[in-house]
């Protein structure tokens, strides 16, 4: 394995000395550590309470819908799938499993998404985009950050074009079926606690998807807007706006522990992926393109939140940012895109 430490990071979190607006104090711990002090000391606090909230806002819901009681957003990988697992075994939830086929799915995440529904007794919808449209957006986004700054700190323009399209596809399923909960399975480290339970409203859900459309350029726009909730479902469907949730925020999360888990209901660790995605052939790529064009691992802001949060030890998650990307995985998504 190749580690490459050309930066300085922080002592404390993983930050390198090339993201944005970092400094460091006498000790080389960062700014953002220092920030996120007392955050983190408020959200360990809250974790009970959210899964009282939790709790309380499945009793109120379960089994009032036509058919099913949530939607989950489920990649295969094994956050959506802890969650998938979470929500069926600990609630007996009815479930509708989604999963956005980027034409970059593994075949072993298929493999494992397969076993997991088999074994949950889980339904599940896999929605295609064709490949001329996913190979536009992808190639624009590989060549090229749409987004604005604050979004690029977090996530690649790739990964963000995907989850752009993968949040609406989910809620409009929703908003349609009257399916009043959401689930994502997002780790404890990209999502804050204080937005694991949120009810969504048409505004808010306008805003961002209008902001998300703008970053495109005019030629791309009519292709992503017909992923993107048509504008008369925000007035139609105004009274059926979901709930958000994700559970990883507040129930104890442990990588090591979680795939243990995971193998009892036929999810195995993938052989054909990167250390951070254990389900897209797209992500080394779109991690390389980032890092050129930023100087900075796309997920070093999430990974960081979790090494604070003492969910990842500080060595695992210098081991999973500072090592070089997988060249064949990024030859192969780069070909593929006939880039
Ligand atoms: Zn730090």
């Amino acid at each position: 394995m190749v580690i490459n430490m050309s930066n300085k990071i922080c002592t404390k979190c993983i930050l390198p000395d090339t993201f944005p607006g970092i400094k460091f104090d006498d000790q080389g711990v960062c700014n953002y550590c220092k920030r996120e002090e007392k955050a983190l000391a408020k959200a360990a606090a809250k974790k009970t309470e959210y899964k009282k909230r939790l709790d309380d806002l499945i009793q109120t819901h379960q089994g009032k819908a036509p058919v099913y009681d949530v939607i989950v957003a489920y990649s295969g990988g094994k956050d959506s799938s802890y969650t998938l697992k979470l929500l069926k075994e600990r609630y007996d939830l009815r479930i509708l499993a989604f999963t956005f086929d980027n034409h970059f799915v593994s075949p072993f995440a298929f493999e494992n998404i397969n076993r997991v529904t088999d074994k949950l007794q889980t339904d599940l919808i896999q929605f295609r985009l064709p490949w001329p449209a996913g190979k536009q957006l992808f190639s624009l986004t590989a060549q090229k950050d749409i987004f604005p700054e604050a979004t690029m700190l977090r996530a690649s323009s790739i990964c963000t074009t995907c989850i752009g399209m993968v949040k609406p596809l989910v809620l409009k399923t929703a908003l349609e079926m009257s399916i009043p909960m959401v689930a994502f399975g997002w780790s404890p480290g990209q999502a804050p606690i204080q937005s694991a339970i949120m009810k969504t409203n048409p505004a808010m859900n306008r805003r961002t998807q209008d902001a998300f459309l703008k970053s495109f350029p005019e030629e791309t726009k009519k292709i992503i807007s017909r992923y993107l909730l048509p504008l008369s479902y925000f007035e139609i469907y105004k009274e059926r706006f979901p709930y958000n949730i994700h559970p990883l925020a507040f129930f104890d999360y442990n990588e090591e522990k979680i795939k243990i888990e995971l193998n009892t209901i036929g999810w195995e660790v993938p052989s054909d992926t990167d250390t951070n995605s254990s389900n897209c052939l797209l992500n080394a790529y779109a991690n390389h393109c980032h890092i050129i064009r930023n100087g900075f691992h796309p997920y070093v802001w999430e990974i960081a939140n979790m090494v604070r949060q003492g969910v990842v030890d500080r060595e695992e998650g210098i081991e999973k940012i500072y090592t070089d990307q997988n060249a064949e995985m990024v030859a192969y998504a780069q070909e593929k895109l006939g880039l």
